[in-house]
């Protein structure tokens, strides 16, 4: 299978889940997660038509940006961010993905205004409680929130999550649960656009579950060596 028959198959399981879901396909972004890939398969993911594309490594993304890896679509940074690499991406990317602390969220507000833009970017949350992975607690995030709110130069967009590839429907429910939540409170400079969950093994659950962007790796490109 080419890069171009992965992502028509993707997007023909986005369509069918959105369809079972009651929600239109065209509201359901594909984000491709690049990572390892070379600058010319993401040019392909491109041309098939991705939505975004999704980046996790600092030094990996300024080279393929270097080498025109992402004309034409949107580039937003999923990965675990360095607060030293935070200069690197801010007014760089449309949207990070994965701001999972405080003291990140801090950087990326002070770089911001630094440069006078206004960040957007997600809210990570550490739904499955897992050491490994980065993002608050669920109950940190209220308080997560609001600071971010307080914070002219962000604009929180929405939630992101990477559950444990185990029972992640419960997980993908529980994210469904905090977004309603968080939109109800109605913080400032928050808007909850986007419910970023759902990778190559679970993109159809999460759909199901609420998720309106998915970062697909795998299903897209193969197998990662
Ligand atoms: C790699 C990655 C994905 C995609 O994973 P696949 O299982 O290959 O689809 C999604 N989100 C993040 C943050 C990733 O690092």
């Amino acid at each position: 299978m080419t890069i171009a028959e992965n992502v028509l198959a993707v997007r023909e399981a986005m369509a069918a889940a959105a369809a079972k879901a009651g929600v239109s396909e065209k509201s359901i972004l594909l984000v491709a997660a690049t990572k390892t890939n070379s600058a010319d398969r993401v040019r392909e993911a491109v041309a098939a038509g991705i939505d975004a594309a999704g980046e996790n490594r600092v030094q990996e993304m300024l080279e393929k940006r270097e080498q025109g890896a992402y004309e034409g679509v949107p580039l937003h940074f999923i990965g675990q961010l360095q607060r030293n690499k935070v200069k690197y991406v801010v007014g760089a990317v449309e949207l990070i993905q994965s701001v999972g602390s405080r003291e990140l969220l801090a950087d990326i507000a002070a770089r911001a205004a630094k440069l006078g833009v206004r960040q957007d970017i997600l809210l990570e949350i550490n739904v499955g409680r897992e050491e490994s992975k980065g993002g608050v607690l669920p109950e940190e995030l209220d308080e997560l929130a609001a600071y971010a709110g307080s914070l002219g130069s962000v604009r929180v967009r929405g939630l992101m999550a990477i559950p444990p590839i185990t029972d992640s429907a419960t997980y993908f429910e529980q994210m469904y649960h905090f977004f309603v939540d968080i939109t109800q409170k109605r913080y400032d400079n928050v808007s909850m656009d986007f419910l970023s969950m759902g990778m190559s093994a679970d993109y159809p659950a999460a759909i199901a579950c609420g998720a309106n962007m998915v970062r697909v790796g795998s299903a897209i490109f193969g197998p990662r060596s």
